[in-house]
């Protein structure tokens, strides 16, 4: 392994409310790394001392070997950030705004056009309209290209795809994968869980803390539930009554369905039969495979107990 970025004991507070506490982690080289976690659980404050522009209060971080806070100068030619809800200026235009860029770095367009053109490719069309009057998938590209532009090793995206349609998504993920083979290191944050599954690895988070860092499929693997799926004609009844039951441990809403964790005593037939007796209609119960949400709440709740 060969990390390109180390955080130790990164803790950073905002008056008493400590945004990000104690956050350990390696990202190796070439590596798609995701941050996972609901709002307010201290990606951004983290990004920003990734991208030098916030101290932490205590710990250390370094990317290809350079302290974030003493080497911040070098630091900022060898990364690309693209902040939250992009950075672009709303009154310059798409070229104008990749010039401006360029020029912030001392690069030109034209000598690094290669590595952003399969994403800029389709704002050539109007290079003279405002970034203000650009779809969200069209700022997004533009931004990325803008992060892009004086080809750095490692991308810092925070909350890429937030506010940007589900077809704007898909492509930029795909378009991730395809500056990840030329060997960039991108470390890309998300609160939507399924896009957890596009990373290599992701470190979950939540109130300033990580939580678990691995694969997708390992951390999917060792929720080591008995997950159930169950529906009937009174949702919000059955959510109270199995959450009431003993041998559930949980149980929560989960798109259309309920997930329901039940003990190694819980058994589904003899569940459902209660139900029914109780005047619900159209009662299953059924074995559900859990997926990144199930192991973030499965992750807060070992923590809480
Ligand atoms: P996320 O990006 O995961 O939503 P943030 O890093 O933005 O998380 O925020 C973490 C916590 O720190 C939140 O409770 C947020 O309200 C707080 N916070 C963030 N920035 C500031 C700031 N400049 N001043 C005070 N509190 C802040
Ligand atoms: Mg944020």
């Amino acid at each position: 392994m060969n990390p390109i970025i180390r955080l130790n004991e990164i803790t950073k507070r905002y008056g008493g409310l400590v945004a990000v506490d104690e956050v350990s982690l390696t990202v190796d080289r070439g590596e798609m790394f995701g941050i996972i976690g609901p709002d307010g659980s201290g990606k951004s404050t983290l990004y920003k001392i990734l991208a030098t522009l916030l101290k932490p209060d205590k710990g250390t971080a370094t990317v290809c070997g350079f302290d974030t806070v003493k080497d911040y100068k070098r630091l900022r030619t060898m990364i690309g950030y693209m902040p939250e809800r992009f950075s672009l200026y709303q009154d310059l235009t798409v070229e104008e705004n990749l010039s401006f860029f360029a020029s912030l770095f001392g690069v030109s367009v034209k000598e690094n056009y290669d590595l952003i053109a399969p994403i800029f490719g389709q704002l050539e069309r109007f290079p003279s309209r405002k970034a203000g009057a650009l779809s969200g998938g069209m700022k997004q590209k533009l931004a990325l290209s803008c992060a892009l532009i004086h080809r750095p090793e490692i991308l810092l995206l925070d909350e890429p795809t937030t506010g940007v349609d589900a077809v704007s998504r898909g492509e930029f993920w795909d378009m991730l994968s395809t500056l990840k083979r030329k060997g960039i290191t991108i470390i890309v944050s998300t609160s939507y869980m399924d896009e957890a599954t596009r990373c290599e690895r992701i470190a979950m988070m939540n109130k300033g803390h990580i939580l678990d860092i691995d694969t997708p499929s390992n951390l999917v693997a060792g929720l080591g539930e008995n997950l159930y799926n169950a529906v009937s004609d009174d949702m919000f009844g059955l959510l109270t009554q199995l959450r009431s039951m003993p041998d559930v441990i949980d149980c929560y809403t989960f798109g259309a369905t309920l997930h329901v964790v039940g003990s190694n005593s819980f058994n589904s037939d003899k569940a459902m039969a209660k139900l029914l007796v109780s005047g619900h209609k159209d009662v299953k119960i059924y074995p559900a495979k859990g997926n990144i949400e199930d192991v973030f709440i499965k992750l807060t709740r070992d923590e809480r107990e």
